[in-house]
């Protein structure tokens, strides 16, 4: 299963993205011009749409991949005097440890294993125990391993404390609403190429307006500063320096995209199918999920590696590279996974497509998992 010759990407993104999406990207735009801002301010407006957001909220677009507008996000709202609380149970929340000690912001884990979710009761307790603690950081959908955290919860128990929530939406912004109850939250970043369904290049903040700007002056870094690149936007509607210009012409045609199918609701449906599909059909094989079915968000799905002698990860993903489709290594340190992501533009004949695969993959090796399972 090829598309114009390319594999289907089964990853967290870069993904599969329609033919629309890269045809936009085929001309030239001046910077400065009216026509690119015209299509800056579109991309803000239908992010803050996506968003659910009103007109107290702006969307602040910023070069780079994902990990620049978290460190963004950090480094424009996190007060240089106070604490922050960051919720660990992946790398990307390690990364923000990470992100915040090279900024020197004074940040404390709740870290739980990859394979749990956070507990709001004891995010209270912390916020409790420590006064200074101003800001609380969570992800919605830990890639690391695919589980959802309850954001909406835990963003309940910080609004009761009186403090500010921070969210890294990457994986599951346009796909999963924040939670089945309204969340309160300053700012949440994501980036262009995860369910938009753009191209790499490009990531976004989508914050209150009353809160950024009272985060003025805060950023200890310029071309990372939300603040000034909002004051931008705003002044004459231009990026401060050199935007990647196809990457947003791709993303507002992958944004008007996401509206077409039906905004949130319509792509999260299509992604939930191609869950069901490619965890059933995984499962029919015998490969094991990592994650309970209650906590796995249906972006990308982690499977136990088969602990059997001619099983091979290097072999299944050769095997299925040859039959058109990209998986993914594991990154979870407890175990040995590999992952399979089932975003993009792809749909339910495409997973039981990749199931095929796999299962090709598999008699190639002359391995069958569900002798061993039984
Ligand atoms: C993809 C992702 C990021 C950003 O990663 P980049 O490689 O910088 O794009 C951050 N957090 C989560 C949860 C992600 O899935």
């Amino acid at each position: 299963m090829t598309r114009n010759g390319d594999p289907l990407l089964l990853t967290p993104g870069p993904l599969t993205t329609t033919e629309t999406v890269k045809q936009a990207m085929l001309h030239d735009w001046g910077s400065r011009d009216e026509a690119f801002i015209a299509m800056t301010a579109e991309v803000r407006d239908r992010l803050r749409a996506a968003a659910g957001q009103g007109e107290d909220f702006t969307a602040v677009p910023i070069q780079g991949s994902g990990t620049f507008a978290v460190e963004a996000m950090l480094g424009t709202f996190l007060d240089p005097d106070a604490g922050v609380l960051i919720l660990v149970n992946g790398a990307y929340g390690r990364r923000m440890i990470e992100i915040c000690r090279r900024l020197g912001r004074r940040a404390e884990a709740y870290e739980v294993a990859e394979t749990e979710v956070h507990d709001p009761a004891e995010v209270a307790r912390r916020l409790a125990a420590d006064p200074s603690l101003a800001h609380v950081v969570a992800i919605q959908c830990e890639t690391t391993s695919g589980i959802l955290n309850p954001v909406a919860e835990i963003g309940e128990a910080v609004a009761t404390a009186g403090r500010r929530l921070l969210i890294d939406a990457m994986s599951g912004f346009g796909a999963i609403p924040l939670g089945s109850i309204p969340v309160s939250y300053d700012a949440l970043a994501a980036s262009s190429n995860k369910c938009i369904q753009g191209v790499p290049g490009l990531g976004f903040v989508i914050c209150r307006t009353a809160a950024l700007q009272a985060a003025k002056g805060h950023a200890p870094f310029l071309s990372l500063d939300l603040h000034d690149q909002w004051r931008g936007f705003e002044g004459n509607g231009q990026w401060r320096y050199t935007p990647p210009t196809q990457v947003l012409a791709a993303f507002r045609q992958a944004l008007r995209e996401h509206a077409d199918e039906g905004g949130v609701a319509g792509r999260g449906e299509r992604y939930r199918r191609n869950c069901a599909v490619l965890v059933e059909g995984m499962k029919g094989l015998g490969f094991e999920p990592l994650l309970p079915a209650a906590v796995q968000a249906p972006i990308i799905v982690t499977f136990r590696t088969p602990d059997l002698s001619g099983f091979s990860f290097d072999t299944l993903y050769e095997g299925m590279k040859d039959r058109g489709f990209v998986i993914y290594p594991g990154k979870i340190t407890e175990a040995e996974t590999f992952r399979i992501g089932c975003i993009g533009d792809l749909d339910e004949s495409d997973m039981r497509a990749a199931v095929a695969a796999a299962a090709a993959a598999l008699a190639d090796m002359g391995v069958d998992l569900r002798g061993a399972a039984a």
